[in-house]
């Protein structure tokens, strides 16, 4: 039994990528293990967001977590920002991060590039992602290729932590799976999938409806040659199709390319859409359910409560080993 930790961002609606390089794994490791899933909202704050926006999007993905399948029984499922403990350790770990190792994240240089004005909070996001993470002693980390680079980050911090003052944290790994880890842009494919992206045809959200759905993979960028096979670097697109297909159908690539031999494209795309739908159809009938239920708060409040006695508890550690304390 190992502590999990892992959250997702409300900034927008989740995506199929973020399904499936995250949150499916989400619901595999909450039966053996000590799982906390976190809305991280702390994070979403690190580009300016509506409000009301950013509240209903809180609720859409405490929904959607509960809709594929996490059950408060087993895992802990929560608020960052209702657990304050996680901004405090997160300036406190701020504090003994470098200017020059957070200038070198490439979420940074990504999400940073083009824009004129650079939120201060976007340069110091791996802090706080580090906070989220060592507060509850956690063991494995399940993400997305993407964030490799943060949690890299997160056990340097950890590390330098444990020689300067006590060794108080545990060492973070991350848990990458082999497919479905980076999901690519439907428009660009040699990008991630973003549910931040300003293009709403690059990504499928949860929350689609069958038929933009459908229009979407119909548009999906592709090739010219013709032939269904996996190739990511000279058929990126065909070959993030496959991808999505096999894991929403659980069916392997190489059969995929079989069954596939002699189709055109448009055959293959109707029928990842298919998959998609039948995918995410009854986690879309779910969270219709339960997104106005009384129930929703219940399980987010128990979670807050649940998650907060064990980062209190730790935080005091932490803040003692770094001085933050009148008595020794
Ligand atoms: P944003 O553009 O706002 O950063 P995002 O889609 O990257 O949105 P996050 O909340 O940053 O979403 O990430 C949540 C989790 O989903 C992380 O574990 C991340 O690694 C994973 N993830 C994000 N995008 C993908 C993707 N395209 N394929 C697989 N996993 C992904
Ligand atoms: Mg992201």
């Amino acid at each position: 039994m190992a502590t999990i930790f892992s959250g997702i961002k409300p900034t927008g609606v989740v995506t199929l990528g973020n399904y499936l390089g995250a949150m499916k794994q989400f619901v595999d490791l909450q039966d053996d293990n000590n799982a906390y899933y976190c809305i991280v909202d702390l994070h979403s704050i690190t580009v300016q967001l509506d409000r009301v926006e950013l509240m209903n999007n809180t609720r859409k993905l405490a929904a959607l977590y509960l809709a594929s399948g996490l059950d408060p029984e087993k895992a802990t499922i929560f608020v960052q920002s209702e657990v304050k403990a996680h901004a405090q350790l997160g300036w406190m770990l701020t504090c003994i991060a470098g200017m020059g190792e957070l200038g070198r994240m490439t979420q940074y240089k990504d999400k940073s590039q083009g824009s004129e004005n650079v939120g201060a909070g976007l340069f110091v996001y791996p802090t706080l992602m580090a906070s989220d993470i060592l507060l509850y002693n956690t063991e494995l980390v399940p993400v997305g290729d993407d964030q490799k680079q943060h949690i890299e980050l997160t056990r340097d911090l950890a590390e330098r932590f444990n020689k300067r003052y006590y060794e108080t944290f545990t060492m973070p790994e991350p848990l990458i799976q082999k497919e479905g880890a980076r999901i690519m842009s439907l428009t660009n494919p040699v990008k991630k999938m973003s549910k931040s992206d300003t293009n709403a045809k690059g990504y499928i959200s949860m929350l689609d409806e069958p038929n933009v759905i459908r229009k979407k993979i119909k548009s999906a960028v592709t090739d010219s040659s013709g032939v269904i096979s996996f190739d990511r670097e000279n058929k990126p697109g065909i070959s993030n199709l496959l991808e999505i297909y096999s894991l929403s159908t659980g069916t392997p690539i190489d059969d995929l390319v079989k069954q596939y031999e002699n189709s055109n494209y448009g055959t293959f795309k109707q029928d990842v859409a298919e998959a998609v739908v039948a995918l995410l159809e009854p986690i879309q009938a779910r969270y219709h359910e339960l997104i106005d239920s009384p129930e929703l708060d219940e399980i987010l409040d128990a979670g807050r409560a649940k998650a907060e006695a064990v980062a209190n508890k730790n935080l005091a550690k932490i803040e003692k080993a770094m001085g933050l304390s009148r008595k020794r």
